[in-house]
């Protein structure tokens, strides 16, 4: 079994190690084992380390068979290698790490809220609990709580334990395997086991942030980040906040207040718009209206909610209207019939007609049909055969 040199000190980034083995994978490439490591296998929702052996670069560690396997590019000639650990990169995780015994133990602790699992992602780290999606006063309470105990700067001290000996440490869970377990304590605070790599004090956490949570199946994954990462966090977001204020030409204090007066104001010149568009509609309905009673009339590229529009200010204006408009958008044709409310023409009687100057299909109800189809005829045919099957029905009615 190899000696895991990151259980006595996860602050160790240089060590010295004999080769044990090394062979070629035919799928994840060159893998040594050593007598000793302080390279973090990936587990326990903890990334592996990454860093060298001998210069060679070390791309992934696995914990397989009481073996860690470090992948590297390369074979490596000496028996002995010196081992670099990548600091920022270890450093980085313990942060999260340790940030996520904070968090658990707030939640558990205060909220008695089991923890199903956790990961730490490039970005954020999750843990996935079983509870309903937490309330955005809860996750401020949680979050000026977990940066108290950063601020009291706590000891972090991991103990190996045996089993007769756990009756002093304040677990959450019993546990349940055998032999020795590695206790990992803040003082005041949690104790809790874990084979993970830790700060050595809640102060060198810097911060933690709070991302928010979601609902996911059985309960909630809550997204945070913590020392660096949230400090980056802030920075990016307030450069996105300076950005906004320069888009808007305003100060960042100013950029809500500005916001709210353009969305009112936005409102209120829809409204204005749309106003104005019945203000037109109504002008074309007068220009379309030659005193016939019926009024057929093709466009190009209109929106058939328009045409319904105008149709509808032609029949309320006329009671006695018979009217169709159409849309071409190329051979595709988009119609509506429809009738005023003195007019005595059921437009289901003449449906299929309608609907057949342009292969198409449609419905509606005695006063009002819509449909589509297709035609390669020109507008003015379109409208004259439209005429046609509507002053057929006259006759009959
Ligand atoms: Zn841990």
């Amino acid at each position: 079994m190899t000696e895991l040199l990151y259980l006595k000190d996860s602050y160790q980034t240089e060590f010295l190690a004999t080769i044990t083995d090394q062979w070629l994978d035919p799928k994840k490439g060159y893998v040594v084992t050593l007598d000793r490591t302080a390279f973090y296998p990936t587990g326990g929702g903890q990334p592996h380390d990454i860093g060298t052996l001998n210069g060679v670069p070390v791309h992934s560690v696995e914990w397989v068979d009481d073996q860690v396997h470090h992948y590297v590019d390369s074979p490596i000639k000496e028996n002995v290698v010196q081992g670099m650990i990548d600091w920022e990169h270890r450093f980085d995780l313990m942060q999260q790490h340790t940030g996520q015994h904070v968090m658990a133990a707030i939640l558990k602790r205060m909220y008695d809220i089991d923890m199903e699992g956790f990961d730490i992602g490039d970005v954020t780290v999750t843990i996935d609990l079983k509870t309903k999606p937490l309330s955005n006063d809860q996750l401020f309470k949680i979050e000026q709580l977990a940066n108290t105990i950063i601020l009291k700067n706590e000891p972090i001290r991991a103990t190996i334990v045996q089993p007769n000996a756990l009756e002093a440490f304040d677990l959450v869970h019993d546990i349940t395997r055998e032999g020795d377990v590695r206790i990992v304590s803040i003082e005041s605070f949690d104790d809790t086991p874990c084979g993970g790599t830790h700060l050595s004090s809640t102060g060198e956490l810097q911060v933690i942030k709070l991302l928010g949570t979601e609902r996911i199946s059985g309960g909630a994954r809550l997204s945070f980040v913590c020392g660096r990462r949230a400090v980056s966090h802030y920075a990016l977001q307030h450069a996105r906040i300076e950005n906004f204020a320069r888009l808007l030409e305003t100060s960042d204090e100013r950029i809500e207040g500005k916001l709210h007066r353009w969305k009112k104001e936005r409102v209120e010149r829809e409204k204005e718009i749309e106003q104005l568009k019945e203000q037109l509609l109504t002008y074309e309905a007068t220009e379309l209206w030659d005193g016939s009673g019926t009024v057929v009339r093709g466009f190009t590229e209109r929106s058939i909610h328009e045409l319904k529009a105008l149709a509808t200010i032609l029949t309320k204006t006329h009671p006695h209207a018979l009217v169709s408009l159409f849309t071409m958008n190329g051979s595709n044709v988009q119609l509506l019939a429809t009738r005023g409310a003195d007019h005595p023409l059921n437009l289901r009687d003449i449906a299929s007609d309608f609907f057949g100057v342009c292969n198409g299909r449609g419905g509606g109800s005695p006063t009002f049909i819509q449909g589509a189809g297709t035609s390669e005829e020109t507008i003015e045919t379109l409208e004259r055969n439209i005429a046609s099957v509507l002053s057929s029905q006259r006759v009959l009615v």
